[in-house]
């Protein structure tokens, strides 16, 4: 890559500030003063340092969020608090996004990164990689409902939902409640609320623990993320 651009991306300024310090020799690759911005390099292979400190370049970030209720899984709002505000500002970059969108009351695992084919991969519906969400539901749940989301819904409207495997935790017939597990295979719009109202109960609290290979640290309480690790990484691959 240009080494312009890997300076920018290794946050050393905007191309232009990164041109001022080329234009002052203060960047070196592989011990030689750079002349141009249009160098080409390749980390780790080329040693690239500014005022003599070896820069750090990473292309990819990945971090694990347990998204707190109430934030949007969005880069940017005018009004409301999105996901990345909850980064520290020394991990905040411009060019991370949300994979796949959590409603502004879910909660759980969202994986944060700047790997737009990562994502892709994600979230294309022909890899139907798996979600897995915890859920309260008004009312109790039966086994007629888990029949019926085995077999996939039609809504009233005509709207398909593939099959979904529903769980039963728990009911509690006094509270008129219950605590299931529902593992989803496509990543529709309110797909588990629109599920549960075909089957006339309502959602009262949705937590998402795994997408894919990636489950939610226990650790991390509401609204703390960490990296991921290696190997969490490469079983994304
Ligand atoms: N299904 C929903 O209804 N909401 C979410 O946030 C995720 C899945």
């Amino acid at each position: 890559m240009r080494l312009d651009k890997l300076l920018v991306h290794a946050a050393y300024g905007s191309r232009k500030q990164v041109q001022q310090l080329i234009r002052r020799k203060q960047v070196q690759v592989n011990g030689k003063v750079a002349v141009t911005g249009k160098l080409k390099v390749t980390p780790p292979q080329d040693q690239v340092t500014v005022a003599g400190q070896s820069v750090h370049y990473q292309q990819f970030y990945y971090y694990m969020l347990n998204k707190p209720a109430g934030t949007l899984s969005a880069t940017t709002d005018k009004h409301q608090k999105t996901v990345l505000a909850l980064l520290s500002t020394a991990d905040w970059r411009q060019d991370l996004f949300p994979v796949g969108r959590l409603d502004k009351d879910t909660t759980g695992l969202l994986l944060l990164t700047n790997d737009g084919q990562m994502a892709h991969q994600l979230l294309s519906p022909k890899r139907q990689v798996a979600k897995i969400y915890q859920a309260i539901i008004a009312g109790l749940v039966t086994a007629t409902d888990q029949q019926t989301f085995k077999q996939g819904i039609t809504t009233k409207a005509g709207y398909h939902f593939q099959p979904a495997e529903l769980t039963i935790l728990k009911t509690d017939p006094q509270q008129q409640k219950s605590w299931i597990q529902i593992t989803l295979r496509e990543g529709k719009y309110h797909e588990v609320k629109r599920l549960f109202q075909a089957v006339e109960k309502e959602v009262l609290q949705l937590k998402r623990l795994q997408m894919g290979p990636l489950t939610l640290d226990p650790a991390l309480k509401a609204g703390e993320y960490r990296p991921l690790t290696s190997s969490e990484i490469e079983a994304l691959k």
